[in-house]
């Protein structure tokens, strides 16, 4: 068995037990740093607890990056498995310690065969869980600087593994968020006449949200509007002055963001108006849609597709923040299935788990895609 292949479980259980919430990687970072200097490479901190690494190959050529990012998740790990998180209310619920063992396995074994032309870019990223992300600050800190692809991957519990979800243009979608707050008139339960009852008008706005996908969009445009929360009211006998209601909204294209935007300003303002009273939108776009480079992928494919099984998913309406790479440079993001052997738990819960024979897979893949990329075909 080559080193990085006997060394990459190691590198996730060593990471799984001490997950780190985003913009916080410190022994995360630290850990990642160690490892890529123990093989040789000269590390660069990165947009605060970022590492990146460059590995040379012995003749002139392209630089193809590769991306994994570093954070947990604020949650209490119930897996009970014997390398599980060290750190009370903190675990590696969706993956991220997978991406990062695949990458520094990616690392180890580029560092033992220098035989390429061009250059490796191996950088970890902090915080893809929280809003704005550990993108941005990458990006401004030149982890694109020279580089003409880029490739990431995000393990997929739900695929089995063997498997390679890709798909030229939008992967995962825009993900935003909205707070409507309706100003009403409170009062008297039994007196209603004199209020504007903002719990009704939230209802009645809710209601006509749904509207909007069904019969403002055209078909072939595909969008969510999930109202998650309504906050208002107090007791039975007293009619609610304000309400709040908080929800999401996930496309694929800005086009269609843009227009999902201007009609629940405009159905909850009119909603509210028609009733009396104001309706105030607060909209926060998100990360904005991963949109995949055709090129790139077709070029991934065919490196890839006799030694896994390649599928061509529907986009998954999650956010990523992995898309800031790509509005800069072409590249692909897929997914690695790796789903176990026994119950498969959903991504950010407490007993989420990976089959760990996914990851040498993952090694194997991006393995291929950069030698393509760089040998020119
Ligand atoms: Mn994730």
């Amino acid at each position: 068995m080559a080193n990085w292949e006997d060394h990459i479980i190691t590198y996730r259980r060593d990471l799984h037990q001490i997950p780190e919430l985003g913009f916080n990687e410190r022994k995360t970072s630290g850990y990642l740093t160690e490892t890529l200097q123990r093989l040789g490479l000269n590390t660069v901190q990165i947009a605060d607890t970022g590492v990146m690494v460059d590995i040379v190959g012995n003749r002139p050529g392209k630089t193809i990056a590769v991306r994994a990012d570093m954070d947990g998740l604020p949650i209490e790990e119930e897996t009970g498995l014997p390398f599980r998180s060290q750190h009370a209310g903190v675990m590696h619920a969706c993956g991220h310690d997978g991406h990062m063992a695949i990458a520094l396995a990616l690392a180890e074994r580029l560092t033992t065969d220098h035989n390429f032309p061009g250059r490796v870019r191996i950088f970890f990223q902090p915080a893809e869980e929280r809003p704005p992300g550990g993108a941005p600050g990458m990006i401004e800190g030149g982890c694109l600087e020279g580089v003409d692809e880029v490739l990431g991957l995000h393990l997929w519990a739900n695929d089995p593994v063997g498997t390679v979800g890709i798909r030229a243009g939008a992967l995962m979608a825009n993900a935003d968020q909205f707070t409507i707050r309706i100003q009403g008139k409170g009062g008297h339960g039994s007196e209603p006449a004199d209020t504007k009852d903002a719990v009704l008008i939230a209802s009645m706005i809710v209601v006509n949200l749904q509207t909007i996908v069904s019969r403002r969009l055209n078909a072939f445009d595909t969008a969510v509007i999930s109202c998650g929360a309504i906050r208002g009211g107090s007791t039975f006998n007293i009619i609610a002055e304000t309400a709040e209601i908080i929800g999401t909204v996930r496309t694929l294209s800005q086009q269609v963001q843009d227009k999902i935007i201007d009609e629940i300003n405009h159905m909850a303002k009119t909603t509210a108006q028609l009733y009396g009273a104001n309706a105030i939108l607060t909209y926060q776009r998100g990360y904005p849609a991963v949109i995949n480079h055709r090129e790139s992928v077709e070029r991934l494919e065919q490196a890839i597709v006799d030694i896994v099984d390649v599928f061509h998913p529907d986009p998954a309406m999650g956010g990523e923040d992995f898309a800031y790479y790509l509005r800069e440079k072409p590249g692909t993001f897929f997914f690695l299935g790796c789903r176990p052997v026994n119950e498969t738990f959903p991504h950010h819960s407490p007993h989420f788990q990976i089959n760990e024979t996914a990851l040498p897979l993952g090694v194997e893949v991006l393995h291929r895609g950069v030698s393509r990329f760089l040998q020119g075909y």
